[in-house]
């Protein structure tokens, strides 16, 4: 695509990243036919080819920008389906990340639209907070006919049924290999001698995960913890910063950011650390984009760089390390069939796709896909709470294919998708809970 920035405007930094990643794009559509946005309109307008092109002439021209322009790129699911089928290599991720930095700049959100953000960023990556909302929010649904519309379709979204809140992440806690946790009491002499290089990993226990759902990080630190790993959680590593970074609440991703990289740098020093270990693989796309968002940093960009590099999605580390030997014996019958949803910042963003599908077949489960694994169920971070039509649409569709599979439940890598999709007929449970399950642990269903 050509571009006509004026050398003045070359001179910011982020105009010129832009103005590299829009030179690579050749317009030629492949991206729009996987784009879950263009998908359900049909408008070119919901696609990437046509936000590339509105992208371009806001930071290009910003006095031409039209009224549409920020509708359709808050449409935007940020699901990086078009980064995987463009033939360009064209960043999208990046490239959309400065659009829309730029566009709050331009054109001021609504008072209203401001303040659910704001709610949101102040909210959901406290745990404690956001485990106190959903409280709130099921004592309050009485009074939700007299809340504004978007407020409404908010609290729509959040979960009825309320967990208690997961104790990992709570304080700094080192998991060694001989501790097993809570309903794996009864499991008796799991530890294997593990010969493996990776002996000890700092896991990312999360945010709203850990209001949502408990279970995902105690799966995780059993199964490792039969591997012979040891897990440090550090409580101040809360949050990556990743809901406030794309919602535009800068200040707060920032603070997150630093604060998880300074904690693991402590661990590097103290007692070393072979891996950076995410189970919600929304998270792990940011820790892993760590190095890019702070490259410019004189302070913290190198031990940026050097945590994205150690970053792990949990399915990374089990598939080196080798599950085999804490697999148990199938029941008589066999384990159930699964379907495997493929969360997009996983297999978009991580270009992981066939890894934990390998590691619950070689856990005994038979795996199945829905049709069109490549798009998007419409959870997107906090986008099913701000787009809740397009959000909606998109899990109807996701929720009719993987129905379709006859499988008994589903397997995902990100909670987003897990509460999105879960429900009583088709539970939705964590890779990591089934592997859990296959190795001695509890049955998530
Ligand atoms: S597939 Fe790539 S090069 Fe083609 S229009 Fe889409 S972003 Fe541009
Ligand atoms: S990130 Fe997803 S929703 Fe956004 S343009 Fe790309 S494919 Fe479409």
């Amino acid at each position: 695509m050509q571009t006509h920035f004026t050398a003045d405007q070359l001179a910011d930094p982020k105009i010129r990243e832009a103005d590299d990643i829009l030179r690579k794009c050749v317009h030629c559509g492949f991206c729009t036919a996987t784009c879950p946005t263009f998908v359900i309109t049909g408008d070119e307008r919901d696609s990437p080819r046509g936000r590339i092109w509105m992208m371009r002439e806001l930071l290009e021209s910003p006095d031409s920008i039209s009224a549409d322009t920020g509708h359709h790129i808050d449409r935007c699911l940020g699901c990086l389906s078009c980064m995987t089928t463009c033939p360009s290599g064209v960043d999208y991720a990046h490239l959309v990340e400065i659009g829309r930095e730029k566009l709050d700049e331009l054109v001021p959100r609504p008072l209203g639209d401001r303040l659910l953000r704001r709610l949101l960023a102040a909210t959901i990556p406290h745990a404690a907070r956001f485990h106190a909302l959903l409280w709130l929010a099921r004592v309050g649904r009485p009074f939700v006919p007299f809340m504004p519309a978007q407020m409404r379709a908010a609290l729509a979204k959040l979960p009825t049924r309320i967990p208690p809140l997961d104790p990992v992440g709570a304080n700094t806690h080192s998991y060694p290999p001989t501790q097993q946790i809570n309903s794996d009491s009864n499991n008796k002499s799991k530890l294997q001698a593990s010969h493996n290089k990776i002996r000890r990993v700092a896991l990312l226990a999360g945010c709203a995960q850990r209001a949502l759902d408990p279970e995902i990080n105690a799966s995780t630190i059993r199964v490792l913890n039969r591997l012979g790993i040891e897990v440090v959680v550090r409580s101040e590593a809360h949050c990556c910063g990743a809901l406030a970074h794309h919602i535009g609440e800068t200040e707060a991703a920032d603070k997150s950011v630093r604060q998880a990289l300074r904690a693991w740098q402590d661990e590097i020093k103290n007692g070393g650390l072979d891996a950076i270990v995410v189970n919600a693989s929304g998270c792990g796309t940011m820790v892993k984009d760590y190095g890019h968002l702070l490259k410019d940093d004189r302070e913290l960009g190198h031990l940026a760089t050097q945590i994205s590099a150690m970053t792990m999605d949990i399915s990374q580390l089990l598939a080196e390390i080798g599950i085999n030997s804490i697999i148990e014996p199938a029941p008589d019958g066999g384990r159930p069939e699964l379907a495997y949803h493929s969360a997009c910042s996983l297999q978009h963003g991580q270009k992981i796709h066939d890894l934990p599908q390998q590691l619950l077949r070689s856990a005994g489960f038979t795996v199945t896909q829905p049709v069109n694994p490549h798009l998007c169920c419409g959870s997107a971070g906090v986008y099913n709470i701000l787009q809740p039509h397009m959000a909606d649409g998109l899990r109807t569709r996701k929720l009719d294919s993987l129905r379709k599979t006859g499988a008994i439940a589903v397997a995902a890598g990100n909670i987003g998708c897990i509460s999105q999709l879960d429900e009583d007929a088709l539970p939705v449970r964590h890779t990591v809970q089934f592997i859990d399950w296959a190795s001695g642990g509890p049955s998530p269903l």
